[in-house]
């Protein structure tokens, strides 16, 4: 579904991703792991479309989108849900969610989308008259996740689901993913700290390292290789 083909990604002269290549094939769960600064988020922004790929290809089912604007990607099918979730503070839960479905033009599905976000969160439903700005963080997270299944993604991109949300609730929402994936036929594409529940959900998995891809496998492989245990499961 997805091909990134040798991308190099800058931020003015500072070289932030190196010759990153990877495969995502559809109805999967990929993740990209790897610590602070490793380039996780800009490999996700190049997708997007908001920091494209000064060298290199990108291709979704086949079609160049290296050099197409964000909203264009979007129109796509490509979705990225950000790093800080960055919902409407001041929009209600469900302006947010129409915010998502902005493009669309498929009301009656765009309808039915909304009432299998609504079961998929009832908390959302019950939450649909305020403002996004009350909603806690694991809520919020929710509704960032549930405002881009609005628009439909064959492809969504998570950035860092799990950050600043209780154990707890980080398991809920990896548990919605697994189910977004299965139940709602969305490849997704994960970027996370959290590598052992990151690995746990996913089919395969990437490590990322300084800009440069390292080790790529099954997710059950990586969880299981020395290497990665020590540096990015603790163990
Ligand atoms: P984190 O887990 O902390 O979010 P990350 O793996 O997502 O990290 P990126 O945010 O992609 O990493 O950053 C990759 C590199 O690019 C880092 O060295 C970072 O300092 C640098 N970088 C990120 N954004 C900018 C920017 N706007 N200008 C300059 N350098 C940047």
């Amino acid at each position: 579904m997805l091909e990134l083909k040798n991308i190099c990604t800058y931020y003015g002269n500072i070289q932030a991703l190196h010759d990153i290549s990877l495969k995502i094939e559809e109805g999967d769960i990929i993740t990209l792991i790897g610590a602070n600064g490793a380039g996780k988020s800009t490999t996700l922004m190049s997708i997007s479309g908001i920091i494209p790929p000064r060298t290199g290809e990108i291709l979704f089912k086949g079609q160049p989108i290296h050099n197409l604007s964000p909203d264009k990607i979007v129109a796509l099918g490509i979705c990225q849900v950000p790093e800080g979730r960055h919902i409407f503070p001041d929009l209600t839960v469900a302006e947010n969610l129409d915010m998502g479905a902005f493009l669309r033009k498929d009301k009656e599905q765009t309808t039915k989308d909304l009432d299998y976000i609504y079961d998929l969160f009832p908390i959302l439903k019950d939450r649909r008259n305020q403002p996004g700005g009350n909603l806690s963080g694991g809520e919020q997270q929710m509704l960032a996740i549930s405002r881009a299944l609005m628009a439909k993604p064959q492809l969504l991109l998570l950035d860092e689901p799990s950050m600043g949300l209780a154990p707890l609730v980080t398991r809920q929402i990896f548990d919605i993913i697994k189910k977004i994936n299965r139940e709602h036929n969305t490849t997704i594409f994960l970027v996370e700290q959290n590598a052992n529940l990151a690995l746990k959900v996913a089919d395969r998995g990437y490590v990322l390292e300084t800009g440069r891809i390292t080790l790529h496998d099954k997710a059950s492989t990586l969880l299981a290789d020395e290497d990665v245990q020590k540096a990015y499961l603790g163990i």
